[in-house]
């Protein structure tokens, strides 16, 4: 019997400490074998016949959902499906960048959830997902983007989500190689000190690790094919290794929701579009901050392995590709070379593109549907690594308990229908 003084999370802390194999201890005794008996992180069961709970998609959030329900909720039967491998959607393709300074409440409401969990995660996962809040610094070149700032900025002090204004001094101060005088020169900016990066692989593997200590069964190479729907309830899913029956689904499936949403029966207000990044040479370190600016579309961060990674708007077309395009390259490094005229002897290594799938109002949809027991975690568009603690975190507790939790709530697909949008489209201007 469970203790009745704990609670549902803390019920598992036990069994999942004495699993933990991450520490001084294991390092040092592991080096004795040179290495080479580290466990596997997460096994590779065969789908059972039958779960409580199957979450489709092995990205960040589907692998976070199932940490939750597992961790805080006491439900471990849980099946994650991934079509291929763990992380080789878009939490592996993004620019890593997590920040909270949103405009509307709602937004206020999640991401600032998510960094409040960001800022335990690795204590929490026992899995080091390199989370930094160096800060996210968003520029402004003309009086629209000023005003732009001041508001937001003043509805983030109302949100107890932390902005401050900053002067094209103290700009320059914090990114010594920025050239302030360009063709649009930085009026000022807003900072976000809590915001930063984290590394995106370690984000789905420390997830990954964790859920599968609890119980959870993580089956790659498993596609869901279609659903098996009676009456209008939820009985299971057809997959490429045969039916396995749910109690509760949950699409999680970034980039490929409206396919799902497809297999049962339903269209979701969502365009999925291709979103590119890039990365340049490793260099020294020579910029300790992101940089984000919305009226030139582009951005800037400096990874761990000294990588400068940049991104900027998603391709004006929908498609389903994930390829990088010279279009867009050029976009993106006309301003940022005007901006830091330093980079223009800079190489670039690799390109790449993810497939975003954007709503109307540029909010996720987080919500029941038609079909009972079925329920949709998507249309996280540009900008979803952020919120993946959160989401995961108010999504397990929506499945668990069948209604939608508070955080959840607003996010509801019905918004489409009754228009009470959540339209952070201009608002928030450059997603990531
Ligand atoms: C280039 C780029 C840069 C970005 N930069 C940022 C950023 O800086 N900050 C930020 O917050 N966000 C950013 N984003 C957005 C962010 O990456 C996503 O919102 C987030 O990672 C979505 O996570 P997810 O777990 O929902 O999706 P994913 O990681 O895409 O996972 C979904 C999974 O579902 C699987 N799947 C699909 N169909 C099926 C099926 N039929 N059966 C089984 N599995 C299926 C896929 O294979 C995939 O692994 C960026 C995105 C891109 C592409």
């Amino acid at each position: 019997m469970p203790n009745p003084g704990l609670t549902p999370g803390s019920m598992f802390l036990s069994e999942y400490a004495m699993k933990s194999k991450y520490s001084i201890f294991s390092l040092l005794r592991n080096s004795l074998s040179y290495h080479q008996n580290w466990e596997r992180k997460w096994r590779s069961p065969d789908p059972k016949p039958a779960y409580d709970v199957i979450i489709i998609g092995g990205g960040g959030h589907g692998l976070a959902t199932a940490y939750y329900l597992a961790r805080q909720h006491g439900i471990t039967n849980v099946a994650v499906l991934e079509k291929s491998w763990l992380g080789g959607g878009n939490t592996g393709r993004n620019t890593t960048i997590v920040r909270s300074n949103y405009l509307l409440n709602e937004s206020a409401a999640m991401y600032d959830h998510a960094i409040d969990l960001w800022e335990n995660l690795s204590q929490e996962l026992n899995y080091n997902v390199m989370f930094s809040p160096r800060g996210v610094l968003h520029l402004a070149h003309n009086v629209h983007d000023m005003q732009e700032i001041g508001r937001r900025g003043n509805s983030n002090y109302i949100n107890d989500v932390d902005a401050e204004f900053i002067t094209p001094d103290q700009i320059k101060t914090m990114v010594p190689i920025i050239n302030l005088n360009c063709r649009y020169p930085v009026m000022g900016g807003v900072l976000q000190r809590r915001g930063g990066t984290a590394r995106h692989d370690a984000v789905a593997w420390g997830y990954a690790r964790a859920a599968d200590s609890l119980g959870v069964d993580i089956i790659q190479n498993c596609e869901v094919t279609g659903f098996d729907i009676k009456k209008g309830v939820i009985k299971g899913v057809k997959t490429n290794r045969g039916v396995i029956k749910a109690g509760k689904v949950g699409v999680v499936t970034a980039g490929h929701s409206g396919v799902l949403a497809d297999m049962a029966g339903m269209r979701l207000p969502i365009e999925s579009t291709p979103l590119q990044a890039f990365v340049s040479e490793p260099l020294k370190p020579i910029i300790d901050i992101v940089v984000m600016s919305n009226t030139i579309h582009a951005y800037v961060s400096q990874s761990d392995k000294g990588e400068l990674v940049f991104g900027g708007s998603s391709d004006p077309y929908v498609s389903y590709s994930q390829r990088g395009a010279f279009n867009q390259l050029e976009h993106v490094v006309g301003p940022l070379v005007e901006l830091y005229p330093i980079f223009s002897r800079l190489r670039m290594m690799r390109q790449w593109g993810g497939t975003v799938d954007v709503t109307l109002d540029r909010s996720p949809i987080v919500s029941k549907s038609p079909v009972k027991n079925l329920f949709f975690n998507v249309g996280w568009g540009t900008g979803g690594f952020k919120a993946t603690p959160g989401s995961g975190h108010v999504f397990a507790a929506s499945l668990a308990s069948g209604e939608m939790h508070p955080i959840a709530a607003p996010f509801s697909i019905d918004r489409h229908y009754t228009g009470a949008l959540i339209d952070e489209a201009a608002a928030a201007a450059v997603a990531h």
